[in-house]
């Protein structure tokens, strides 16, 4: 019997209607990231406190210059997948570099960090194998533990005592990766990564972080062998990468679907990153600054447990945070709304984000604001 036809977009209105529902529907606003760091959203100029480019480097003179000359020199586009024809040697010159960074033997280089989690973890664990991961991981890593076709156990974020209670239900003839990031993309804490190392090390599990918002702003000791990341926040670039042991590495130029399939990074993206990190050598101050600037906010709205450029103030249910970022957004400041799925319900929040370019002066303005909408809302903080 032939199946009755359904229109794909009446259903897709549907489902909208209900996301609208439930208050969590996406929508895009035209937003142009200026060079003298405001943005023009909506034709609007605002101060943008949601911002990954935490050093400013995006719109760094050097890195736009790496960027043109490496465009003029080799086009825009890498041509093929790196296998392929797409292996400009700028790949090779940024892996080098990033290993170093690292401490690591080596790196690869993928086409963002999203494609790097979901290259990468399938090529460390399969079938039969046992991942346990933070609750709070980011969604691409979540991505690459569901491809691996792994058992997958969440534990209780930043829980040493829960990851260990899951490590401990591998059976002798799998492999175990523990999987966590080095500063939580949505909350900004950091995890405690000798004592995880050390509980994989006493399990014999694999460990590999995600430090996608550490590189270039927080400089913690990190014993795991495996650490990916990304080239599109502090780097102001864009691409991911995986650092580890030779071997692994290479082997992820045969293994990870996502690093095989995928055309390589246009070449003045490669160049735009290499400048960035060599500003990020020169001026180690930047990430400094980025730091005590989202320090200088926590302490003036009461918290005194900033520990890396991310600082959430929670509101609890969506319209409330979506209330506060309209009050913000009508005094010149853009900070969205985070709300489920991207976060717990009930924990919907303003992501605040601080960069090496921001004043204090903004900074005072925005945290007396934001202490008038908690005051406003009742909200916890
Ligand atoms: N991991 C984390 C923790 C992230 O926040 C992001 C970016 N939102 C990614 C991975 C993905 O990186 P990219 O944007 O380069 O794909």
């Amino acid at each position: 019997m032939a199946k009755e036809f359904v229109d794909i977009d009446a259903i897709s209105a549907v489902r909208l209607a209900m996301l609208d529902e439930r208050g969590i529907r996406r929508t895009l606003v035209p937003t142009e990231r200026l060079a003298d760091g405001r943005v023009l959203r909506g034709g609007e100029p605002m101060i943008s406190f949601c911002d990954n480019d935490y050093l400013g480097l995006s719109s760094h003179p050097r890195v736009i210059e790496a960027a043109i000359e490496a465009t003029r020199k080799y086009g825009t586009g890498a041509g093929a997948a790196r296998l392929v024809t797409g292996d400009n040697p700028l790949n090779e010159k940024l892996e080098a570099r990033l290993a170093l960074m690292k401490g690591l033997p080596a790196a690869r280089v993928f086409g963002s960090g999203y494609l790097a989690n979901a290259g990468a973890i399938p090529a460390l664990a399969g079938a039969g194998d046992l991942i346990v991961m933070d609750e709070l991981c980011h969604a691409s890593m979540h991505a690459g533990a569901r491809l691996s076709g792994a058992r997958i156990q969440t534990f209780d974020h930043n829980n040493v005592a829960s990851a260990l209670h899951f490590l401990q239900q591998r059976d002798a003839t799998s492999h175990a990766l523990l999987l966590t990031e080095t500063v939580f993309s949505m909350d900004g804490d950091l995890a405690p990564l000798e004592q995880l190392a050390e509980t994989a090390g006493q399990t014999g599990a694999w460990m590999m972080t995600d430090d996608a918002h550490g590189l270039g702003v927080v400089n913690q000791t990190n014993p795991a062998p495996i650490q990916m990341g990304t080239l599109s926040k502090a780097a102001g670039a864009y691409g991911g990468y995986v650092a580890g042991p030779k071997s692994f590495v290479e082997l992820l130029a045969s293994r990870a679907r996502t690093f095989v399939y995928a055309t390589g990074l246009p070449p003045g993206v490669l160049a735009a990153a290499l400048a960035a990190l060599d500003i990020m050598d020169t001026e180690p101050g930047l990430g400094a600054t980025a730091l005590a600037n989202a320090r200088l906010f926590g302490s003036l709205i009461g918290r005194s447990d900033v520990a890396s450029a991310i600082v959430p103030v929670r509101y609890g249910e969506a319209d409330a945070a979506m209330r506060a970022s309209a009050t913000l957004a009508e005094q010149g400041f853009l900070v969205i709304a985070i709300r489920p799925p991207t976060v717990p319900e009930g924990t919907a929040r303003l992501r605040f984000t601080f960069s090496a370019r921001h004043t204090e002066s903004d900074i005072r303005r925005l945290a007396a604001l934001v202490l008038k909408t908690l005051a406003d809302t009742g909200a916890a903080k």
